[in-house]
């Protein structure tokens, strides 16, 4: 029997909705349904759009403290935090707005409501049922909370983009992008932030240049760090919230606890159960490399595989899975390796493939580091100049560029090219052979000796 339709994802944000209508350009007759009453996912409402957004405030608030060392007599009378935020929230209206304009265009449905498997090709969405040729799990995931008495004292990056005032202080609990990306904005905008790491340094995974000098950094714009602090309870006072750590310390009080310790997939809720499909230990749906699960109708893109959990790549991974099959493109499919990433911390982390430590251990000998560490131009006339450094990473005799890491001023923008550069293969030599932007700081890249 015919189904309603030839695609169905259950999930509008980043990855349903590029898959959605990259397959819908083809001729797919395609769904999404979205159980929240905004279009666009994490991204779009609690994530990349507004945290950019707010990155930008701080950034400027930067900007004004470093003006006075180029001339300008600056006198700030204040900061509107709640009016930057209604500002935030009508721009996210316009971009749901968008998508709704782009979806119709395509011809791609939106099911309002909780979309959950009922069997391989059929999904409830309310008292509805469609079915799909094809199904596609898009459901992204949500903030985990960690399980310590008092817990629900705190918040998460979905609390922060609720909060209509600027927290007199906080304290931020966690140790990837989000922790570092939140603690420096909210630092900058005029709270007084303490960041609660369990271990010795955050960014774990990063190079060792990139989180020591952005330690260096965030500690002298004013932020405290308590490394080795790991929580066992939140109490709240008359005074605010004090945390605990499991070695009797107290810290606090705080009038705001983010939680920023990681997410988790948004499985729970899918009827997984009703198709035999099993999460891995981590609650991630296991895919091949072209996003197949191991039931043969559905497919599964973005968060909820546990690969790397950026935007792009959960829209790369469903467009690239539309053009395989709905237009013939045998073979197509996301190459998770070199993916470039930016942590919009202050300064901002661009870095693209291998750190020092994991190049050396997959190649050994062969493998030569080249480094630079300079206080940009932009800042010699201010007063909390902070350092910017970068890494190349090169292997074997041909020089191959395995690991480009930057810090510092447009660190963000400066990225994208040389991904460009690594993905082709480029080697010292090329790098080397490209005549320098000068004056810039991205000229130490290809100067480097
Ligand atoms: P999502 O965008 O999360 O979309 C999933 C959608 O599915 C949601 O709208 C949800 O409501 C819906 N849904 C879930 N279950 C169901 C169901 N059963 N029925 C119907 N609907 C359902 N990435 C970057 O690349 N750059 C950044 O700067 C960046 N900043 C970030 C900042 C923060 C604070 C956070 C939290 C994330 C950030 N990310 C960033 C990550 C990025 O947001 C995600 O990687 C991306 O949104 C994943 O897309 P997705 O399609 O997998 O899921
Ligand atoms: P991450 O997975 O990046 O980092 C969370 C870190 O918190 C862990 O690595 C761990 O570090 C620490 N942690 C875990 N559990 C606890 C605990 N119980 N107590 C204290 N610390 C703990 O998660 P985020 O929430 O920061 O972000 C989720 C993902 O969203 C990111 O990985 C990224 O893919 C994406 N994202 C991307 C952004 C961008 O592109 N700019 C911005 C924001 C998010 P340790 O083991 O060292 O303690």
């Amino acid at each position: 029997m015919s189904k309603d339709y030839d695609l169905l994802a259950i999930g509008a944000g980043s990855g349903g909705i590029a898959t959605a209508n990259r397959a819908a350009s083809y001729g797919a007759r395609c769904a999404v349904v979205e159980a929240d009453t905004r279009l666009g996912g994490t991204c779009v409402n609690r994530g990349c759009v507004p945290k950019k957004v707010m990155w930008y405030g701080a950034s400027m608030a930067h900007a004004l403290e470093d003006a006075a060392g180029y001339g300008f007599d600056v006198k700030v009378n204040g900061f509107n935090w709640t009016q930057l935020v209604k500002d935030r929230e009508a721009y996210i209206r316009r971009i749901n707005k968008s998508y709704e304009n782009t979806l119709g265009k395509a011809g791609v449905d939106v099911l309002q409501g909780h979309g959950r498997l009922v069997d391989a090709n059929t999904v409830s969405v309310g008292d509805k049922t469609v079915t799909a040729e094809r199904i596609i799990l898009a459901p992204g995931g949500s903030p985990a909370v960690p399980s310590v008495p008092g817990a629900e004292l705190g918040i998460t990056s979905d609390g922060f983009f609720e909060l209509q005032d600027l927290p007199a202080s906080v304290a931020v609990v966690g140790a990837g992008y989000i922790a570092v990306e939140l603690a420096g904005m909210l630092q900058a905008l005029g709270s007084s932030v303490t960041m609660l790491l369990r271990k010795t340094h955050f960014l774990r995974n990063f190079d060792e240049m990139m989180h020591s000098t952005l330690t260096e950094s965030m500690q002298s714009a004013g932020v405290e760090m308590k490394t080795g602090f790991s929580i066992s309870a939140l109490k709240q006072t008359d005074d605010g919230i004090l945390v605990e750590s499991t070695d009797g310390a107290t810290c606090g009080p705080f009038e705001k606890v983010i939680w920023a310790i990681g997410r988790k997939p948004a499985t729970a809720e899918l009827g997984l159960e009703n198709i035999s499909l099993e999460v891995d230990p981590r609650g991630y749906i296991p895919v091949d490399e072209f996003q197949r699960t191991s039931v043969e109708s559905v497919y599964a893109i973005g968060d909820v595989t546990g690969q790397a959990e950026l935007t792009p790549v959960a829209i790369a991974a469903g467009r690239r899975l539309a053009d395989r099959i709905y237009n013939g493109m045998e073979g197509r499919k996301l190459d998770y390796s070199l993916i470039p990433t930016v942590v919009f911390s202050h300064p901002p982390i661009g870095t693209v493939g291998l750190t020092e430590d994991e190049a050396r251990k997959q190649y050994g000998d062969s493998v030569e580091v080249f480094s630079a560490r300079f206080t940009p131009m932009v800042s010699v006339f201010s007063e909390h100049a902070s350092k910017t450094a970068m890494k190349l990473i090169v292997e074997g005799p041909q020089q191959r560029v395995v690991g480009c890491h930057i810090i510092g001023d447009g660190a963000d923008e400066m990225l994208q090219g040389f991904a460009v550069a690594m993905k082709m293969g480029a080697t010292k030599k090329d790098f080397d052979d490209t005549v320098a932007i000068h004056p810039t700081s991205s000229e130490e890249l290809v100067t480097m000796r």
